[in-house]
């Protein structure tokens, strides 16, 4: 299939796309690895008259640290992600997370900010943002602001970003010494989007569960986050009826739009596995 016509537009810093953002309005689409707005095009879903590329644009690439965060351009993609030594010693749930997204033909190219942006529950990088408290910076015509991952998305591809805006960076908080982490995702097959996941940030002190953060993917209009699951966990002792009060917890909010990958009763059962399985799993890897 054809996309419509468009015209391209490749500017080479932010500030040059904010302003091409601020002439074409409402016909123009920042186009970043194009592995959902193209889709979209071809099936006719958009039909933006101009496509705004932001690849040329070095500043919204790479992973570095600032101070007790990690900063993560937005155009980042997936594979420079699951290589990063920096995501891998302070924040190894992306790295682990990002090799279940898609195929490697897509991870060479989907990027982070865009995975983000476009605002779909069933892409996974919403509800891991959710559960390692990261916060996104947009960047429009009056400068910059910061907004938390659990304030971002309003519903199924709809966000806080305005029409006017460039998410710039994901900025994520390091992951403590100790800290256990699990990302569970049920697909159909290799490269497809979870039938549901849950993503799981956990700190223990004896047998208690000291920190929890507790998100889920593909089961709602957005990400989730779970946080009367979280409550069912936090400060008490990790044992199956804590475990099983967070999964019945989960299971609660979830609200899937069956489709080929399930109806709404199963969708929900195995966010409540997901749940369990990815608690268990942040369990075991606590220090
Ligand atoms: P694009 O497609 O270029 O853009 C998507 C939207 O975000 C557009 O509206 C664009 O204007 C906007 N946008 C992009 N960047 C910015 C920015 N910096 N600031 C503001 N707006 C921006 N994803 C998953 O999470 N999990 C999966 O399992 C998965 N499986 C896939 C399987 C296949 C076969 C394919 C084709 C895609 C799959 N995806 C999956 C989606 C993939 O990860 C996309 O790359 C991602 O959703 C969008 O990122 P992108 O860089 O390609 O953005």
């Amino acid at each position: 299939m054809i996309p419509p016509r468009f015209d391209y537009h490749a500017p080479v810093s932010v500030a040059e796309a904010i302003t091409l953002l601020g002439q074409l309005g409402s016909d123009a689409k920042l186009l970043a690895g194009g592995h959902s707005l193209l889709p979209m095009m071809k099936l006719r879903f958009a039909e933006p008259a101009h496509l705004i590329d932001i690849n040329k644009i070095p500043e919204l690439r790479g992973i570095r640290e600032d101070g007790n965060e990690i900063v993560i351009g937005a155009m980042t993609v997936e594979n420079e992600l699951i290589k990063s030594d920096i995501l891998q010693a302070k924040a190894p749930l992306l790295c682990e997370a990002a090799k279940l997204i898609a195929d490697p033909q897509v991870r060479n190219r989907g990027t982070i900010g865009g995975d983000i942006a476009h605002g779909d529950p069933g892409n996974d990088h919403p509800a891991l943002s959710m559960a390692l408290d990261a916060t996104f910076v947009l960047q429009g015509p009056n400068g910059k602001r910061t907004v938390k991952a659990d304030d971002f998305f309003l519903g199924t591809y709809m966000t806080l970003l305005e029409e006017n805006e460039i998410m710039t960076e994901i900025r994520v908080p390091a992951l403590a010494a100790g800290t256990g982490y699990a990302y569970e995702k049920l697909k159909r097959k290799t490269g497809d989007w979870a039938t549901a996941g849950c993503a799981v940030v956990m700190q223990k002190t004896g047998d208690k569960v000291t920190h929890i953060r507790i998100a889920l993917t593909n089961v709602g209009p957005t990400a989730l986050h779970a946080t009367d699951a979280e409550q069912a966990l936090l400060n008490k002792p990790f044992d199956e009826a804590t475990v099983a009060a967070a999964c019945a917890a989960a299971i609660a909010i979830c609200d899937p739009a069956e489709d080929l990958r399930g109806d709404i009763e199963y969708k929900t059962a195995m966010a409540g596995e997901m749940v369990k399985r990815a608690l268990r799993k942040a369990w075991s890897r606590c220090a």
